[in-house]
């Protein structure tokens, strides 16, 4: 496979490749699993499983258990640990991933090998191959937003880094991104510059230096290319004196991006000109990346999920250049391609390669059903198992959750993340992303998602629009300090709001949750009246400074949409920086 990537790359041919594979993904999906079992039997694992070399589909799902993080934690230290013998895996795993951990609050270690790097180039040349044919590039450059984080030792001596880390230092990423025509317009001592401040800042000098050549903006995550650009709106005059003089900002102090830059920052007043002239013909900034990049095709990022409350400031910045929404993976690996790339971001679907892993799915439906039934009956609430159905066994229109089994040592490993079958492309499933599971605790009978908390912000942030502000990020919590308990959502808004149209937005927000469990604990008073805190400008600035502090990398952050106790620096955070609360009064 590295071989075959690194020849000419035929977007036909990976088309084709990826209608063979979906046309086939029953048996893909047996032939896989079996692959997996086969290379890993020697692992300790799978050996006290009890799977006695079997490796078709119903025996592995009845000897080996369903698991989350939590339970193969102890394991996967034993291997950062450098214990001698297998644990996960049959070949030894030497590089470990660090999730972001910004869903939840705690990074976590996942094993990682070249297997999976490998998927991961499997992905982009198939969704690419998809998006080629709608939106042509030519030979360019692309002005991609990414972040190496610091890689260090653990115990045992792997190297551990983000997954996004460990994917751009491999060798195949590069061919792979000059294959696709798009290598990265800035050099990697940017990529990997210790600063992701100074990184960010010179990856919009390389775009604007570069801005002919450019023909995709992109970043793993949407929130970074929005991010980006609000830099842009505080730093374009800095920007284009740099490119006047051809001296770099004394801002930039890492010595490796000053020698790096110098090679390509050369005195250019005419350009510097064009940009400041671009820049003072814009109103609000809107259509700023078309008037920067003549010859940007598309905007390409994860758009999905908790990246589309930034669509709206996205496709303010665009102006008329199309968004697309990159497809569907995590530190665990990869799991679908967008394989329809002229649908809207809000549409966008997940076609599931079915060699890149084993995959189960959760019915949804099934574990509410019988979680109410509990209620219905006073009995104490037991969790039943939850019986997963395979890749092609499952239903339009349904909800699941993922459990992914890989090469890297995962077996029946619960994602966490809540997905809808929204069709299929010939016999693989597409999905949509839904939210992550469980995100928002209960405090009564409610049963509010992250979507559910999505939608109400959205609300309520119409009402800001009248006063043309906007809400720049927000993230909630939930409140058991008192009796009965009630949520908070934390809002940093782009201004002064005023007072009446804040009183409206916290009761717009209470009143848009529309989970029958919610509404009817409000209206008993089960649950408190909502509450929402004004948080000073930059708050989400400090939250993201505090994860990359952590050694999470820019690539992959994501604000938490829900802050839980256990996350108890970034809830100082945010309380800390409250300007101003206010209490619901919509039920009364
Ligand atoms: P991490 O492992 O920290 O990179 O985070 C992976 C998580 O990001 C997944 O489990 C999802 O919850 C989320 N995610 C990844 N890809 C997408 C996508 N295309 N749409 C929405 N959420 C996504």
């Amino acid at each position: 496979m590295l071989e075959k990537m690194e020849k000419e790359f035929d977007p036909e041919q990976v088309i084709k490749e990826f209608e063979d594979l979906t046309k086939n993904a029953k048996r893909v999906q047996t032939e896989i699993l079996s692959k997996i079992l086969k290379e890993n039997c020697e692992a300790e694992y799978l050996k006290n499983c009890g799977l006695d070399g079997k490796t078709d589909p119903e025996s592995y799902s009845s000897c080996v258990p369903l698991v989350t993080h939590k339970e193969l934690e102890p394991l996967i230290q034993q291997i950062a640990d450098g214990a001698p013998y297998p644990i996960l895996t049959g070949k030894p795993i030497t590089t470990i991933t660090l999730s972001s951990g910004t869903t939840q609050g705690k990074r976590k270690f996942v094993p990682f090998n070249d297997e999976l790097t490998e998927t991961t180039m499997q992905i982009y040349r198939t969704s690419f191959a998809f998006r080629n044919r709608e939106y042509p590039i030519g030979n360019g450059k692309a002005l991609s937003f990414i972040y190496g984080s610091k890689q260090f030792k653990t115990k045992g001596g792997l190297l551990a880094g983000t997954a996004t880390t460990n994917v751009y230092r491999s060798e195949q990423f590069k061919k792979t991104m000059k294959a696709m025509q798009t290598p990265c317009c800035s050099p990697d001592e940017v990529i990997f510059g210790p600063d992701f401040q100074q990184s960010l800042y010179c990856h919009l000098l390389c775009g604007l230096l570069f801005r002919d050549e450019i023909q995709v903006i992109s970043s793993t995550f949407a929130h970074s290319i929005v991010l980006s650009f609000r830099t842009f709106e505080l730093v374009w005059e800095q920007l284009c004196s740099d490119i006047k003089t051809g001296t770099l900002s004394p801002q930039i102090t890492c010595p490796t991006i000053i020698t790096a830059m110098a090679k390509i920052l050369k005195p250019n007043p005419e350009l510097a000109n064009t940009i400041i002239e671009k820049c003072l013909g814009l109103t609000n900034w809107y259509g700023l990346i078309e008037e920067l990049f003549p010859n940007v095709k598309y905007i390409y990022g994860i758009m999905t999920g908790s990246m589309e409350p930034y669509l709206k400031k996205l496709r303010h910045y665009a102006g008329g250049i199309p968004l697309l929404s990159a497809d569907y993976g995590s530190s665990e690996g990869w799991i679908g391609a967008n394989v329809n790339p002229t649908r809207t971001p809000e549409m966008a679907t997940f076609a599931v390669l079915p060699n890149i892993g084993y995959f189960e799915f959760i019915p949804l439906k099934e574990a509410n059903v019988a979680s109410q039934d509990h209620a219905e009956r006073g009995s104490e609430l037991v969790l039943l198992e939850p019986r997963p159905v395979g890749l092609t066994d499952v239903e339009v229109g349904e909800e699941y959750e993922v459990v992914v089994t890989n090469f890297a040592g995962l077996y029946r490993y619960r994602l966490g993340d809540v997905v809808k079958v929204v069709g299929f492309h010939n016999s693989t499933p597409e999905l949509q992303f839904v939210c992550r599971r469980n995100l928002m605790p209960t405090i009564n009978i409610d049963k509010n998602t992250e979507k559910d908390l999505q939608l109400s912000v959205e609300a309520a942030a119409k009402l800001l629009a009248s006063e043309k502000l906007e809400v720049v990020d927000f993230t909630s919590q939930v409140d058991l300090s008192s009796e009965p308990g009630h949520y908070v959502i934390f809002w940093e808004v782009s201004g002064e709001a005023s007072e009446e149209v804040l009183q409206e937005s916290c009761n717009c927000l209470d009143s848009a949750f529309v989970d029958a469990g919610y509404v009817s604990s409000r209206k008993v008073q089960a649950i408190g009246p909502l509450e929402l805190k004004v948080l000073k400008r930059g708050t989400f600035q400090k939250i993201l400074d505090h994860y990359v502090g952590l050694g999470s990398t820019l690539n992959q952050f994501k604000t938490p949409r829900c802050v839980g106790p256990a996350n108890q620096i970034v809830l100082q955070i945010l309380c800390n920086n409250v300007v101003k609360s206010y209490i619901s009064s919509a039920f009364g």
